[in-house]
């Protein structure tokens, strides 16, 4: 089948990655949202709801962005920007958390649940609930809780419980194996909503839809401008979905190059980093199968990076399947590297990105490097870096 963008396949596979490893008493609820999503999904009012808040609320579309100044520094490059710093909340997270809501809504679900690392997502989920005035729960671990005291300062104010979770290793892992054992407990009003192109099918495929509008206007405006497609997509990757979210639409032009940047944190000969697809090896976390760092008898490693959002052990099933097919390439920049990336920008376009964005931005210093004549790129500006303001300072 030429096609590859049916996957994942009717078991939630995408190659030998993803499926639902969830106990017995989670699958019902996963297949009956596999079924509710696929026929939602299709849904013209569904979609034309989904629209009109990602344009009416978030600020879509995003701009794509020249940035010429730093362009002309590169020399062998012509960068264009996708604006997801734009976006009400400042970042893409509110593409996925707006369309899982209205999901829920539309199963007439009136209670939401999340779990959260850094707590962007526990904030992008806590605004769409206010915005629907529906009841949110956010499980979030006390060490988490600890460290991201203004995130769960945030989500208050919003109007969401924030639950500090005191279990193992009291971060993400265990506040997801709290959100699963609430989720469980109370089916009948509740739903699930996760924060990347991770976990259990339907969630890889679902988040995937939700942010594939990064690609599909990227796409369009990038036509427009140039008449040509763009030799490379470049996008930090966390959990994946800003990344998947803008390479997904160009999966079938096959002469469009994709690099995936994870963090390397300290450096990936250490073991405070996040380059799960650089150094991990197959395993189950979330309920999916996919690339995974753990240790040698298989317990998951605690990630490190200087950007909250990169700070996950795991990726999504599908940048396991790219990768492992060659149609996207992984690489990773360290916190240093990324602080420079950052600087770069602020100062090349009076554009501050996030810690997490900026990792996307140094790589270009090294693509310049390795690109024959000119290359034309469209880079994912996943988020602004106002959060990240006290800690580079400290930084620096
Ligand atoms: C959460 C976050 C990320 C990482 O998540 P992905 O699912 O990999 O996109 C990247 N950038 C920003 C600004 C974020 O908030």
């Amino acid at each position: 089948m030429k096609n590859k963008t049916q996957l994942p396949d009717k078991f939630g596979y995408f190659g030998l990655f993803g499926g639902r490893y969830a106990p017995e008493t989670l699958m019902e609820l996963l297949m009956g949202l596999e079924k509710e999503f696929y026929k939602i999904k299709k849904d013209k009012t569904f979609r034309k709801e989904f629209e009109f808040y990602l344009k009416e609320y978030a600020g879509r579309p995003t701009n794509l962005y020249l940035a010429k100044r730093l362009s002309a520094h590169l020399k062998t490059l012509k960068i264009y920007l996708k604006r997801e710093d734009l976006l009400h909340t400042g970042a893409h997270k509110i593409n996925n958390t707006l369309g899982q809501i209205i999901v829920a809504r539309r199963m007439g679900k009136t209670r939401i649940i999340a779990e959260t690392g850094a707590g962007q997502h526990g904030v992008a989920t806590a605004t769409v609930a206010a915005l629907f005035g529906l009841k949110c729960v956010v499980y979030m671990g006390s060490e988490d809780v600890r460290r991201q005291s203004l995130n769960v300062f945030r989500m208050k104010l919003l109007g969401a419980e924030v639950i500090s979770v005191e279990s193992g290793s009291k971060t993400l892992k265990d506040a997801m194996n709290e959100a699963v054992r609430d989720w469980v407990t109370n089916v009948q009003d509740t739903f699930y909503i996760i924060g990347s192109v991770a976990g259990f099918h339907p969630y890889p495929v679902m988040v995937r839809t939700f942010q594939s509008v990064i690609g599909q206007e990227a796409r369009r405006q990038f036509l427009a401008q140039e008449k040509r497609l763009p030799d490379y997509l470049v996008a930090c990757v966390g959990g994946g979905s800003n990344a998947m979210g803008l390479f997904h639409p160009f999966y079938n032009d096959r002469q469009v190059k994709m690099i995936g940047v994870e963090a390397a944190g300290h450096g990936i000969h250490t073991h405070a980093h996040s380059a799960t697809l650089t150094k991990g090896q197959v395993g189950i976390l979330h309920g999916s199968k996919s690339m995974l760092l753990q240790d040698k008898d298989g317990q998951v490693q605690i990630a490190h990076s200087v950007a909250a959002g990169l700070d996950y052990p795991g990726v999504g099933p599908e940048h396991s399947y790219y990768q492992s097919s060659g149609r996207a390439e992984y690489v990773s920049v360290d916190d240093k590297g990324a602080i420079e990336g950052l600087r770069l920008l602020s100062r090349t376009e009076g554009i501050i990105p996030a810690l997490e964005s900026a990792h996307a931005i140094y790589y270009l210093e090294k693509l310049a490097h390795r690109v024959k004549g000119k290359a034309f790129i469209i880079v994912c500006l996943s988020g602004r870096g106002d959060k990240d303001m006290n800690q580079i300072s400290q930084w620096i």
